[in-house]
């Protein structure tokens, strides 16, 4: 697969590329701490939906965790580690 340089900033997922979808982890304890942080999952993306938002490239995936899959519909890009996005996958 061949990426424009211009295009890293707003890549455009395509269906059954391999992504990396950060987790959401549980939610803050009340010292701030997390029982499970944030990761990154390997993730394939399912579907490319029609009507993209201009705030990042929405992707459907299957999110390939240690102990199971799990599906979600409509991720947005996130450049950053944010949880609930995807990227491309990064060294982590
Ligand atoms: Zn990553």
């Amino acid at each position: 697969m061949t990426m424009n340089p211009s295009d890293v900033r707003s890549p455009t997922p395509s269906v059954g590329a391999s992504v990396h979808y950060v987790s959401e982890g549980s939610p803050l304890l009340p010292d701030g701490s997390q029982r499970y942080p944030s990761v990154c999952r390997a993730a394939i993306v399912t579907e490319v939906p029609q009507i993209q938002v201009p705030e990042g490239n929405l992707a459907s995936l299957c999110v390939v965790n240690p102990t199971g899959l799990f599906f979600r519909a409509d991720v947005a890009y996130a450049e950053e580690t944010t949880p609930g996005t995807w990227h491309y996958p990064c060294a982590g």
